[in-house]
This record gives structure tokens, sequence and C-alpha cells, in this order.
């Protein structure tokens, strides 16, 4: 593990940290996101970057052995289940760092995409991303032409939100640009799906 890079994640995560809360604070009206709620770490792929997921093992590594042993069985059984399945490249599973009681085991070490999911985002192909959660009523459900996968600017009106919903440069290409968030102090690595992290 190269610590220096380490070193320098984190003095990364504490900036995008700083930001990501201004976002989630301009956003309030639409976010529903509180402790508990976890779909959106029970279905999907979770890419991180080689640095995040050293990070993230610096938390695995600070559980206790029995939780870390049922993160590897739960790793285990995603990838045998991945095996039998028809669309191998499509899977989705359950994040195994869940815990039963529906909480993050290594919050504080969670990768970027953890710290970004429930905002409305934009990428370099311009389009709105839309969390996938406003489908359960949740985050921006309100506020969503779900047809044409749009925000609806009459329903901002009718239901008087003070503020306009906004889409930010914050998937995972943007967030690892040194150009934009990061410095050029270290590099972020390949990205992979988190099961084949391990
Ligand atoms: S992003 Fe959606 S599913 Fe995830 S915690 Fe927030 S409200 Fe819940
Ligand atoms: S690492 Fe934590 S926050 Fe990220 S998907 Fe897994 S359980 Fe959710």
């Amino acid at each position: 593990m190269d610590f220096d890079r380490l070193r320098y994640f984190k003095q990364y995560l504490n900036t995008i940290n700083g930001v990501l809360e201004g976002y989630f604070e301009e956003q309030k009206e639409y976010v529903c996101c509180k402790k508990g709620c976890a779909h959106c770490c029970e279905r999907g792929q979770y890419p991180f970057s080689e640095v995040e997921f050293d990070y993230i093992m610096l938390g695995f590594f600070k559980l206790p052995k029995e939780e870390q042993l049922k993160v590897l069985e739960r790793v285990k059984s995603i990838k045998e289940e991945r095996e039998k399945a028809d669309d191998k490249k499509g899977f989705m599973y359950r994040c195994p760092f869940l815990n039963e009681n529906k909480e993050c085991s290594i919050y504080d070490f969670r990768g970027i995409i953890c710290r970004t999911f429930g905002l409305l985002t934009v990428g370099t192909d311009e389009k709105l991303k839309v969390p996938f959660c406003q489908s359960l009523g949740l985050n921006f459900s309100k506020v969503i032409d779900r047809e044409h996968k749009k925000i609806d600017e009459d329903l901002v009106k009718k239901y008087n939100y003070k503020v306009q919903p906004k889409a930010y440069c914050i998937d995972l290409k943007m967030m690892t640009n040194p150009e934009i968030f990061a410095d050029k102090s270290f590099e972020f690595g390949v990205i992979k799906q988190l099961i084949d992290w391990f």
C-alpha cells in the first residue's frame, strides 16, 4: 500500500467533503437521505479507483475480525452469484460493506461515488443523471419528469420549492480529474467495480 498516496488522497477527501456538504445543503429541499436509508447500497456495481480501494481497505482492517470475515463471505457469494448470472457484465449486487443494520461498515472510508449518491449529476456527455431512488419516491421524486428524464419546472413551481434543482459535475470522471477537484500530487489508478478489487 502506498501510504504517501493515501495521505494526499485524504487531503483530497477533506476538500471534496466540504464541497459536497455545500451541495447537499443547497439541495436539501429535494434530498431525503438519512441514516438507515440504504437503497443506494443495495443494488449496484460500485466503481472505485485503486487509491479509493486502498483507503476502503484501511477501514476494513479496522473492523472487528468477525465483521471482516462477514464482508469476505459476502464477496465470495456475490462472485459465485455473478458466475451463475446470464449477464455477468451488468450483474448488480448489494455492497458487501453494508451490514445487517443497513449501515455502511466502513463509512468514513467509503468511496467517492458513495459520497455523491443522492444528488443530480451531469457528466461530460451533458446528460442529466437522476438518483435512482427518485423512482422510490425519494430524492427529487416530486420534480422529475420520468418520461423525458428531465426536471419539470412546473412541478418546481407547483410545490413552491425555494431553490432550483441543480445538477453538479460530480461524476467519477470529473471527481478524479486532476484539473478539477484533485491535484497532481497523486494518481487515482485504474477504476474497477468493487468485487473485482478482491
Ligand atoms: S441517495 Fe436515496 S437511497 Fe441513498 S440514502 Fe439518499 S435517499 Fe436513501
Ligand atoms: S461502501 Fe458503504 S456507502 Fe459505499 S456502497 Fe458500500 S455500503 Fe454503501
